[in-house]
């Protein structure tokens, strides 16, 4: 146990203030950077060397920040302006890396905070990667194939100047799947007449993508949901379970689920969620969102009378043992987290990157359940995509499951590092405290050892 010197939680609180000054109308990056500075006293505290001055200032502040514009016309010709964005966030690791989201939410301040999240997490899965997001306002909600093509081939003209397999790897985010990451791929080997297979990860299985990349953020996630379940003495197999969300990181959530023998009977999207009693079905939600790009409603109505669409309606209020956040930040509030602790929920583990707020966590703690946070629970994505950027650069693929046994050791390994690494600092249990302070140590030291730059 270690105890903190009050100025070193003075000197975090001062940068705090001062990351909210400089940093104006962000609240999800000044969210995401209190939730880590608010951990790390007791490592300032205990290892000098972190508390040089310059260090946590230098991590807070990106590297580099791109926006730029970025021009398409529709199918009718008419031009669309969206803004574009890439936050260069940490490469004491390695390469930038991280994912690209398109999504009319995006701006600045929300890449910023997924690009500060995506620095730890990838210190995390232990291998050679720095953090970075990327992402624009554009909403391929509706959109034409053409009109998405179109757009990420002006989004890539403008990108290619700023990424590279040594530089920075973008991949997929919310709105950016298989069919972005092809149309953007396509454009980069046009202007650079390079295939540089390595400059972007989430390809097609068929053109230097990794088996198991779609399904390694979900996965991942139910492994470390399991991670945590064991710890107490417990498993996965014929739990209840609630996932929010139903894009790619909610679907092989759930496949996973059922592949252990648990009960997921929820997904959602922004109009309501279903409640299935027999389960869900993922066949039939793989066939409504990735082949038809539908919504959950037509899910239910397909699904017959097992399945209901609550419009409007919290996915959180369903009892379950497990519950499994997969759509987006800040998705499950104070009252949210009430309601999964009154109906005795046991495990709350992050699909999405910061779904529970800040007040949703401390409940959630307070009251004993084991909370995995996102960049812990799920680095599984980012992994695998680490290990798609070592096959291409070896030009060869691995059998899925090859890859599927790396994915486990590595969630095995993270959900270890956060347990011993909150036990070391006097709060077991607590995997927040663990992922940030494991997360930091990687890369602090990695910054100490190459210098102020
Ligand atoms: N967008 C994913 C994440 O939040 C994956 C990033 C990647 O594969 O580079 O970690």
């Amino acid at each position: 146990m270690t105890t903190t010197r009050p100025d070193t939680k003075t000197a975090l609180a001062r940068l705090l203030t001062e990351i909210e000054h400089r940093n104006p109308a962000q609240p999800e990056f000044h969210q995401a950077a209190r939730e880590v500075l608010e951990t790390l006293a007791p490592v300032l505290a205990a290892r000098p060397e972190y508390a040089e001055p310059g260090l946590v200032e230098r991590l807070v502040e990106p590297e580099r920040q791109v926006v730029f514009r970025v021009p398409w016309p529709d199918d009718r010709g008419r031009v669309h302006v969206n803004r574009g964005f890439r936050v260069e966030f940490n490469s004491a690791l390695g390469p930038y890396k991280g994912g690209l989201r398109f999504h009319p939410s995006v701006n600045l301040g929300v890449i910023k905070f997924l690009g500060f999240e995506q620095i730890f997490k990838n210190a995390l899965t232990g291998l050679g990667i720095g953090g970075g997001k990327g992402g624009s306002d554009f909403d391929p909600r509706g959109r034409s194939d053409a009109e998405v093509m179109r757009f990420c081939q002006s989004f890539m003209t403008e990108l290619y100047r700023h990424i590279g397999e040594h530089t920075d790897v973008p991949a997929g985010d919310i709105g950016v799947g298989g069919r972005e990451i092809g149309y953007l791929f396509g454009q980069y080997r046009r202007i650079t007449n390079r295939w540089e297979a390595g400059v972007l990860t989430g390809k097609g299985a068929g053109w230097g993508g990794s088996l198991i990349r779609p399904e390694a953020t979900g996965y991942g996630n139910v492994l470390f949901a399991a991670a945590m379940l064991r710890e107490r003495g417990e498993d996965l197999e014929g739990q209840t379970t609630v996932v929010s969300g139903s894009g790619n990181v909610a679907i092989y959530t759930i496949e996973k689920l059922i592949a252990l023998g648990a009960n997921p009977v929820t997904c959602s999207d922004s109009s309501g969620y279903v409640v299935d009693e027999k389960g869900i079905d993922v066949d039939l939600l793989k066939q409504v969102k990735e082949v038809e790009r539908g919504r959950v409603d037509t899910y239910a109505e397909r699904r017959g009378a097992s399945a209901r669409f609550v419009p409007g309606g919290r996915v959180w209020e369903v009892p379950a043992d497990v519950a499994l956040p997969s759509a987006t930040q800040n998705e499950l509030d104070a009252q949210d987290a009430a309601a999964l602790v009154r109906n005795g929920v046991k495990a709350v583990s992050e699909g999405a990157n910061m779904p529970a707020t800040p007040d949703a966590v401390h409940l959630l703690q307070q009251a004993g359940v084991a909370f995995g946070p996102g960049k812990a629970a799920n680095a599984g994505g980012v992994a695998v995509s680490a290990l798609e950027m070592a096959q291409n650069h070896a030009r060869t693929s691995w059998p899925a499951a090859r890859v599927e046994d790396e994915l486990a050791a590595i969630m095995t390994s993270i959900h270890t590092t956060c347990h011993e690494t909150a036990t070391r600092y006097g709060t077991p249990g607590d995997y927040v405290t663990g992922a940030n302070i494991a997360g930091f140590e990687r890369v602090a030291d990695a910054m100490l050892a190459q210098g102020v730059i």
